[in-house]
């Protein structure tokens, strides 16, 4: 069947939106017909060569749509179904067994390496084969072809378009405040970094009833926006100390800090914030060499901790209607982060997106 898809075609270039093909669904396989998909920070770091997807390659991996097509051993879904595509894993290695699944023993080869495990690749235009399957989805397309270990039914009386950024970058934020950290009722919470999952983050943190929401970023405008999303108070480090600031707004130092950024002297900071028994949560994307240092002794005997985060420790079957629910009570208002562009201005979309203008991109299929 003849798709539309935004292929990265060289490292660092725009998209091009060309027709291709994609192959029938096999057994175990979904065909998606996708309604819109976000555009994520990963999808732009692939593109633009730091990890080794093999180029020409169709990306995207927050795609929502209706099933369309599934193979015969598929039961988790049927035709008509509303759903969204998140991350892949094996479904069989320990992680997975003990449903945490975004430490899958093989998240790399199965979100990255941009193919089937059996190394074939379900896309091609003129018989020469695109790399697809990237998150187990590559629904920067018409249509994708997910599996059920990737896919997450969700209710049909939500507004779809929206949905997709539950898939990652919403559920990175918000998962690592309810999953991993676990902030409750009372705590002490600080965020670095006021993107897509930093914002996100401060919703999660603000809808459990954290007393103290502290945003800190360089941009006056998205602590402006955090604030509206539940901050309650917000420190731009360009201006005065961030350390010294959260220890004079909590007395003892927070009890849970975030860094979205994976810049190590942030991640420093943001130990260096944390009140005796606090924990920092790491979960920032930074070069394969990147490492971290902080003072020991401040971290030893304070009893301090630091965890990573992937994709918000989520189980996405469970997550994800969790935050659509949280959604519809009004206490998750993150469709105040999306902003929808046609399929076709793609390469806008992920222009605003690196220049800030806009926090979380999502492209529309046309409706034909
Ligand atoms: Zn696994
Ligand atoms: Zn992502």
């Amino acid at each position: 069947m003849k798709i539309l898809a935004a292929i990265a075609r060289e490292t660092g270039k725009p998209f091009s939106v060309e027709h291709i093909e994609i192959e029938e669904p096999r057994q175990d396989e979904i065909l998606v017909k996708v309604v819109a998909t976000g555009v994520c920070h990963t999808d732009l770091v692939v593109r633009d060569g730091m990890m080794p997807t093999p180029l020409p390659a169709v990306l995207g991996h927050e795609g929502a749509g209706i099933v369309e097509k599934v193979g015969a051993g598929i039961s988790k879904v049927k035709p008509g179904d509303h759903v969204v595509m998140t991350f892949n894993s094996c479904g069989t290695c320990p992680s997975c067994k003990n449903h945490d699944i975004s430490y899958c023993h093989e998240f790399f080869p199965r979100n990255f390496e941009g193919a089937r495990s059996d190394g074939s690749s379900a896309l091609s235009q003129d018989g020469t084969p695109i790399t697809s399957n990237f998150f187990g989805q590559s629904s920067f397309a018409s249509y994708a072809i997910c599996n059920e270990l990737n896919v997450v039914k969700v209710p049909a009386d939500i507004k779809l378009e929206l949905l997709g950024p539950l898939a990652c970058g919403i559920q990175t934020g918000a998962g690592s405040v309810l999953n991993a950290l676990q902030v409750s009722q009372g705590d002490s919470f600080v965020v670095f970094g006021t993107g897509s999952v930093g914002l996100s983050a401060i919703m999660a943190a603000s809808a459990v009833s954290a007393t103290t929401i502290i945003a800190v970023d360089m941009n006056d405008d998205r602590l402006a926006l955090a604030k509206s999303l539940g901050a309650t108070h917000t420190i731009n480090p360009g201006k005065v100390n961030s350390t010294e600031e959260i220890l004079k707004i909590t007395g003892y130092g927070a009890k849970f800090a975030l860094d979205t950024t994976g810049i190590p002297a942030v991640i420093k900071g943001a130990v260096e914030s944390l009140a005796p028994k606090g924990t920092c949560g790491i979960l920032g994307a930074s070069g394969p060499d990147t490492e971290i240092s902080f003072n020991e002794t401040h971290f030893m005997s304070g009893g301090r901790r630091l965890m990573g985060i992937v994709e918000g420790e989520s189980n996405p079957d469970v997550f994800i209607p969790e935050l659509i629910r949280l959604y519809q009570a009004g206490k998750f208002p993150f469709d105040k982060l999306i902003k929808m562009y046609d399929f076709q201005d793609i390469n806008q979309a992920v222009k605003d997106s690196e220049s800030g203008v806009t926090i979380k991109p999502v492209v529309t299929m046309p409706a034909a």
